[in-house]
């Protein structure tokens, strides 16, 4: 753990353990340059709680380019609940509330909101013990779901990728491969089917995989055979680094663009992808569309229509990445980190 933390990139890191659960928790505070540290709380069993740690550490990082890239005053932070297994309803109540109580005593320094492996209604919970929570009321029956938000930003980002690589966003008969049909996976599918779009998808669920396909009169692939299947959009929206130095040498895609954090296991994937001439939407902008609207919505301040046209605006954004790394024949990745760069150094001059 130690030698991670002496690694990490971050501004502070904080760790508890909930004696109770047997829950190691990890509020990660990557950066407070443009504001406060804002990003949702993941819940899930990790192999060790070094695991969960890093993972709440890329995950900050990526909050702060995130926030960075698409123009907002807010820093980059996240949270990791590395539960042990399953828990009752009450039992995962009890830790919700502990996490709550933790996050308030950090004073306004990090604010949280949904991810995976929780769910507006967990949200509400920890609601009531903090008021750094986005996307959620004390009532539950008013959360707020990020995921259509975040599928309606891969649906444009889909879009801008068209163009850059075919010239045109016409979605008609342009065939995307989604991994992943949870929340946002499936709103996805569907706006795309309706726009036109074969699809196929793949998820470690096969029936829900296949039940969704066939919704939508599109093609069930199994999980490990999905990256060889020939198509024009890979979208990733499951979990993170699906994209690796296994996988991308078997994709035959033009296009990789979806909604999953840290779908390049390493830095250099960004390479290979380039390399074998496949675009890619680099993550955290593509996938901002939850992290748009949400902090928006709870403004109570904006409309919904407003709502949506900030997240279409993601459109526009991954169109000035794609320019940018074509004029300097370099990845998206690279393009998107020097903006990143310039607001953060913009901000720090003051
Ligand atoms: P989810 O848990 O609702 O759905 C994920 C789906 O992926 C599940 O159906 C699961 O069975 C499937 N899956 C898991 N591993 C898989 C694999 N290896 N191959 C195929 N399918 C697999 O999650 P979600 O909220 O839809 O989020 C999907 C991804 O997008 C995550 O990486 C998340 O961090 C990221 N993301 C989500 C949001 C949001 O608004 N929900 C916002 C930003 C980023």
């Amino acid at each position: 753990m130690r030698d991670l933390i002496e690694k990490w990139s971050g501004e502070s890191l904080v760790v508890s353990y909930d004696q109770p659960t047997g829950t190691w928790i990890f509020i990660a505070i990557h950066s407070t340059v443009l504001g406060r540290a804002t990003g949702g709380c993941r819940m899930r069993v990790y192999e060790t709680p070094d695991e969960g740690m890093l993972d709440a550490m890329r995950l900050a990082e990526g909050m702060t380019y995130k926030w960075a890239a698409i123009g907002y005053e807010i820093g980059g932070g996240k949270s990791v609940l590395a539960i042990p297994g399953p828990m009752d309803p009450p039992v995962r109540e009890g830790l919700l509330r502990r996490f709550g109580r933790l996050i308030e005593s950090l004073q306004g320094t990090y604010a949280t909101g949904e991810d995976l492996g929780t769910t507006p209604e967990d949200m509400a919970i920890v609601a009531e013990e903090t008021h750094w929570v986005h996307g959620s009321r004390s009532d539950a029956s008013r959360a707020v779901d990020p995921g259509p938000y975040t599928a309606r930003g891969v649906f444009v980002g889909i879009k801008s990728a068209l163009r850059a690589v075919y010239g045109s966003d016409e979605i008609t008969g342009r065939t995307v491969l989604i991994q992943g049909v949870g929340d946002v996976g499936e709103p996805l599918a569907r706006s795309l089917r309706e726009a036109g779009a074969e699809i196929m998808i793949c998820d470690l669920d096969e029936a829900l995989a296949r039940r969704v396909a066939s919704e939508l009169d599109g093609e069930a692939v199994v999980p490990h055979l999905a990256y060889a299947r020939t198509c024009d959009v890979f979208a990733p929206c499951a979990v993170g680094a699906t994209l690796n130095r296994e996988t991308i040498p078997q994709l035959h895609c033009r296009i990789v663009a979806g909604s999953a954090n840290n779908q390049l296991r390493d830095p250099e994937d960004a390479e290979l992808l380039h390399k074998r001439g496949i675009l890619y939407a680099p993550d955290y902008v593509i996938n901002a569309g939850g992290a748009i609207a949400l902090p928006a919505i709870d403004s109570g301040k904006v409309t919904d229509d407003e709502v949506w046209n900030r997240v279409n605006r993601i459109e526009a954004k991954l169109d000035e990445i794609f320019r940018e790394a074509a004029a300097d024949g370099e990845s998206p990745v690279l393009a998107a980190k020097k903006l990143v760069e310039r607001v953060l150094a913009e901000h720090a001059k003051g």
